[in-house]
């Protein structure tokens, strides 16, 4: 059995960077990933599956200066996001967030994204295993190490260390984690592994010069029915765009109160349409007197043929049984957002943190130390995925609306926006009300102190 100080599951931005801070201190580390073929990746790699768009504020969670990203990690430079309902629309040009990086945000390339993160850990002295599973963990607190991963291939790898980095769908965080559950109780109660509630899809499409811009990405909301359900266009270089969107799994037709308020959806639709119909749907309204064919599938991008498909388990975020030396970090920790999916930036900052404190000896800090790096960010975006819960088409155009109507009083950023005007009153109320409802840790639904370690 090969052995090593910190063992990693998965690896994406959250492995990936758990192993480069713990080869860093000096650690043996090791990321295990099961290796995802992709048409925009020469070698193997993660899943990267993305619609790869960073904000400026981001970039300092992550911990990264804006210089170290690699030039062709980035793919367009963005001044700003429009935000777009069934009749009123609003573009806002800042965060209204302090940072470092000096323009909105940026879109990226995904797989490179993560190749360099990789590149950076193995120059640090980590190892990238890829092209095998971690097919389950075996735990007894009381050997060293303390942990042993057994892998599709055969081989066993032993730790002291695990940090679980295999993303929303927890292939293998869930079974380790309910070891340290009394009672039958189950971290898929928290997490639910096995019940992706939301699937996401996009395209990369070569856009009409005349359509194209690249400085500015875009989102329609109440547009079509679920919660946090929305489609997206993210420019990328040489005129593509990746068109995208995330919808909830399992949505009936007959659940929607209202289908004739939603503008992609059709009154002879007798489902809720594919994400591929919904797409086609919106670039016909958004460009009237364009076919789809003006937007050719650029197939040499993105997961297969042009397109990538998801399954995403958007929910709130668990602490790890630190006791028994185990991190849980990124995705599978619950932090990527369920009201805008990103969620690069505190995978990237959870891993690092892990690792470096698994490298250290000093794992039982990490559900301290997450909490101040992340908690601010996780609050607010549980807390507005919270807020639009249930909210019509025409909640989305008033939000809108009263948010310009701000704007031309010479604010930008949704909290300031959001100080003005009746609507925006009660929908700053609505947030702050949800905000504190959430404080005091009760947005994480799985507390260190429930684990018996
Ligand atoms: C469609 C979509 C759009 C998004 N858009 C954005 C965005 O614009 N900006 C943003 O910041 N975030 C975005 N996100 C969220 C972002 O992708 C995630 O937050 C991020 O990928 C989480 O990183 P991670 O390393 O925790 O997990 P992942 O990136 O999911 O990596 C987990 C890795 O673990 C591997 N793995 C799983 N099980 C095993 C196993 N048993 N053995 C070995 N390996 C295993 C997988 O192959 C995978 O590579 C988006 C997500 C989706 C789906």
């Amino acid at each position: 059995m090969d052995r090593v100080d910190v063992a990693t599951v998965g690896g994406g931005p959250a492995g990936t960077s758990a192993a480069w801070a713990a080869a860093r201190e000096g650690a043996d580390a090791l990321v295990v990933e099961k290796g995802v073929p992709r048409a925009d990746r020469d070698r193997i790699g993660p899943d990267s599956t993305d619609a790869a768009g960073m904000l400026d504020y981001w970039v300092d969670i992550m911990d990264v200066s804006p210089e170290a990203i690699p030039d062709d990690v980035i793919l367009s430079v963005l001044d700003g996001a429009e935000f777009i309902g069934p009749t009123e629309s609003v573009t806002l040009e800042e965060t209204g967030i302090d940072s470092s990086y000096d323009h909105f945000g940026f879109a990226f390339h995904r797989a490179k994204f993560d190749d360099w993160l990789r590149d950076r850990a193995e120059e640090a002295g980590g190892t990238y295993r890829v092209g095998t599973s971690v097919d389950g963990v075996e735990t007894d607190l009381s050997e060293s190490p303390r942990h042993t991963l057994r892998l599709a291939d055969g081989d066993e790898i032993g730790a002291d260390y695990l940090i679980l980095a295999d993303g929303p769908q927890r292939t293998v965080t869930a079974g380790v984690l309910d070891q340290f559950l009394p009672g039958g109780r189950s971290a898929s109660d928290y997490v639910a592994p096995n019940e992706a509630n939301h699937i996401a899809y996009q395209e990369h499409r070569k856009i009409p010069e005349e359509l194209f811009d690249p400085a500015y990405i875009k989102f329609w909301w109440g547009l079509i029915p679920g919660h946090t359900a929305y489609p997206w266009i993210f420019p990328n270089d040489d005129n593509v765009a990746r068109v995208g969107l995330t919808m909830p799994i399992g949505m009936d037709l007959d659940d929607v109160a209202n289908p004739e308020g939603y503008d992609l959806l059709e009154p002879d639709d007798e489902r809720i349409p594919s994400g591929a119909v919904y797409l086609r749907r919106l670039l016909e309204r958004e460009y009237p007197g364009y076919d789809l064919d003006d937007f050719p599938l650029v197939e040499d991008r993105g997961k297969q043929d042009g397109t990538e498909a998801y399954p995403i388990s958007s929910t709130r975020p668990i602490d790890s049984p630190t006791g028994a030396g185990v991190a849980v970090v990124g995705g599978a920790m619950g932090t990527t957002s369920a009201f805008h999916e990103g969620g690069d930036h505190v995978a990237v900052r959870t891993g690092k943190i892990a690792g470096e404190l698994a490298a250290n000896d000093q794992l039982l800090k990490y559900n301290g130390r997450w909490k101040r790096a992340i908690g601010d960010e996780i609050l607010r975006n549980v807390a507005f995925a919270e807020i639009v819960r249930g909210w019509e088409p025409d909640d989305w155009d008033r939000v809108f609306a009263a948010t310009r109507q701000m704007q031309r009083k010479g604010g930008y950023d949704w909290g300031g926006a959001l100080r003005s005007g009746a609507t925006a009153l009660r929908v700053l109320a609505d947030y702050k009300w949800t905000k504190r409802g959430f404080s005091d840790g009760k947005h994480v639904q799985l507390r260190q102190d429930e684990y018996t370690v």
